[in-house]
Formats: C-alpha cells, structure tokens, sequence
C-alpha cells in the first residue's frame, strides 16, 4: 500500500522537530518539504511556527497548483526553492532548507565547500557548491539550483542557508547534519593545525565511490 497524507505529515513533523532539537532549525529559519509524486501534493512546514510545537494539522499542502489545501498555518514562503530542487531531482522526494550554522557561514561568505582534510566529507560530498544571491521568498534564491543539483544532494544559497534533497527526509536531514559536524571538526583542526590533507590519488578514489553510490 502506498503512503497517505498521514504518513508524508508524520514524516515532516518528525525530522522538523529532530532538526529544531539540534538546534538546526527555528522560528523562522528552516523549512522541510516532502512530495507525493502520486498525487503532485507538497506537504511542508508553515511559516513562522516554532517547529517543536508542530503537529499533523499544522502542516501545509499545497497542491500541484501550487494552491494551499491543508494547514492551520501559510505554508513557508520558501516553498518555490523546494517545488524547483524537486523538479530538478526526479530521483528525490524530500527538501530540508536548513540554516545549519557552520554551513551558513560559508554560505555568508559565498564560498563553495572543497575540503581534502576529511575521508566523510570526499565520500558523501567532494564538494559543497555555493548558488550566487537570491532574495528569499522570490524565485531568484534558487537560482542555478537545477545545475548545481546535477551532481550534488547538498548546496549553499548565499547569505542564507543550505537545501539538501533526498529520497526521504531522513537522507536529506542526515546529509545536513553530516556536513555541518565535518565543519565543525574541520574549524577545530584549523586551531591545531596544520591540516594533513588525504593525498590527491586518494581522494580521485574516494571520489569514485561518491559516484557509483
Ligand atoms: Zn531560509
């Protein structure tokens, strides 16, 4: 039996409050989507809300009209970043837009993520690419997202944030959380320092598992 409205609502009230309890999300920053490519229905996180406090009711479903059906709350503004990482990934389901700290940061300093220090980061990234600014809430903030997503689950919108795209919101979520503690380790090795790089034709190999994951 295929999934039901409940499932898709449990399934973004349960990673919107494991997020917000890793301090990853709040108020409002950060918005997690998930699609029924049965029915076209995007079930997403409302505006404003602390996520803690969201239930099954609070949230948003729009249609494949993009008209709001369900929901005690406006549906995130952001929903037009996730309707276009989902056009753009077929093979995905999920959208968690997170303003991740250590992520942010490079993402406030336009920088695209390239680090050679770390054997999870070569293995689940190789890079982290940084989309030039959009205004939030307009259709410039993603802007080359759908190039971007062509090789990567995970990219930066600059001076906002990070989207991921997964199967299911668990893939999407995890793919945040692993790369925001890389970094974190990453700025604590800087303090120690120097950083022991993994030797080129390593990572040309670690790299080759990224692709034929
Ligand atoms: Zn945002």
């Amino acid at each position: 039996m295929g999934k039901e409205a409940k499932d898709f609502k449990n399934e973004v009230v349960l990673y919107a409050k494991m997020m917000d309890e890793k301090g990853l999300v709040n108020s409002v920053e950060g918005n997690l989507s998930v699609l029924d490519r049965s029915t076209g229905r995007l079930y997403i996180t409302p505006s404003g809300r602390r996520k803690r406090f969201l239930t099954e009711e609070t949230v948003a479903v729009l249609d494949n009209n993009e008209k709001q059906v369900e929901g005690e709350y406006k549906a995130s503004s952001e929903y037009r970043l996730h309707l276009a990482a989902l056009a753009a990934r077929p093979d995905c389901n999920a959208v968690a837009h997170i303003h991740a700290p250590y992520l942010t940061a490079y993402a406030y300093c336009g920088k695209d993520i390239k680090l050679k220090c770390s054997t999870t980061f070569a293995m689940l990234f190789g890079e982290i690419p940084c989309l030039p600014y959009g205004r939030p809430g307009t259709v410039h903030i993603f802007d080359g997202i759908e190039e971007a997503l062509k090789d990567h689950d995970l990219v930066l919108l600059a001076n906002h944030g990070c989207a991921a795209v997964g199967k299911t919101l668990e893939d999407a979520c995890k793919l945040v959380e692993a790369a925001e503690e890389v970094l974190k380790i990453y700025h604590l090795t800087r303090e120690i320092g120097p950083v022991s790089d993994i030797p080129e034709d390593e990572l040309e190999v670690l790299g080759e598992l990224l692709k034929n994951r």
